[in-house]
């Protein structure tokens, strides 16, 4: 089962991703974008980091919709919202359960990125952070391996799949999709970040 701590180190996990490759995703959104993705999510991650420590949350759920308000309420670019939304509307689907399983956490992932495609108007193949949050998802299956494993690294690694495989494709929505094909050959900047979040989700397993 899968706690409250469980969740408080997926998140300063990400923060720490975020810090270490800050400078990574501002380049990425140099080429395609406005180059400030790296600092629109330190900016937001560091204040999750503070919240975390100022208001511990009580369950799982309290813990991913903290992180959601705080980066809504920090971040200005598109990304604020979007992965605001996708981590409230996992922790709303969460609940107020002191634990969770792996597969409850699936499931609401499953809904949180649904929320953000909705929210987006983005779907798979249109070099957004859902090219990686996508087959995160599916990776993550409904039920855990029969072997007992964990399917926390299969998902960070479909994710990092995901992202690269945003180089090729042309944007569709976003700043980068203002560059029509101009934004071939570039890799997402929030596929790229996605595919962190994912990362730190495994790390926080081990
Ligand atoms: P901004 O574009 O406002 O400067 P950021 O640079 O922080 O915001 O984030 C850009 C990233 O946000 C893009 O690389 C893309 O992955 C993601 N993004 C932008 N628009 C959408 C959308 N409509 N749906 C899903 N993801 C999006
Ligand atoms: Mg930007
Ligand atoms: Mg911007």
């Amino acid at each position: 089962m899968l706690d409250t701590a469980f969740f408080v180190r997926w998140l300063t996990a990400t923060a720490a991703a975020v810090e270490r490759d800050a400078d990574l995703l501002t380049e990425l959104d140099s080429a395609i974008g406005d180059a400030d993705h790296g600092s629109n999510l330190q900016r937001g991650f560091r204040a999750v980091t503070a919240s975390l420590g100022e208001e511990p949350p009580a369950t799982p759920g309290a813990a991913l919709t903290l992180a959601g308000r705080r980066l809504i309420s920090t971040v200005g670019g598109a990304s604020g919202p979007l992965y605001g939304t996708l981590l409230r509307r996992t922790g709303k689907a969460l609940g107020d359960a002191a634990e969770v399983s792996p597969a409850q956490l699936a499931e609401a992932l499953r809904t949180g990125v649904a929320a953000v495609a909705q929210l987006g108007g983005a779907k798979a193949g249109d070099k957004t952070m859902l090219d990686a949050l996508e087959p995160a998802v599916e990776a993550l299956g409904s039920a855990p391996p029969p072997d007992g494993s964990s399917s926390f690294p299969a998902a960070a690694r479909a994710a990092a799949e995901g992202a690269l495989a945003t180089v090729p494709l042309q944007a569709h929505k976003g700043r980068a999709s203002y560059l029509g094909e101009r934004s071939i050959g570039h890799q997402d900047p929030g596929a790229t970040s996605s595919a962190l979040l994912i990362a730190a989700l495994a790390e926080a397993a081990e």
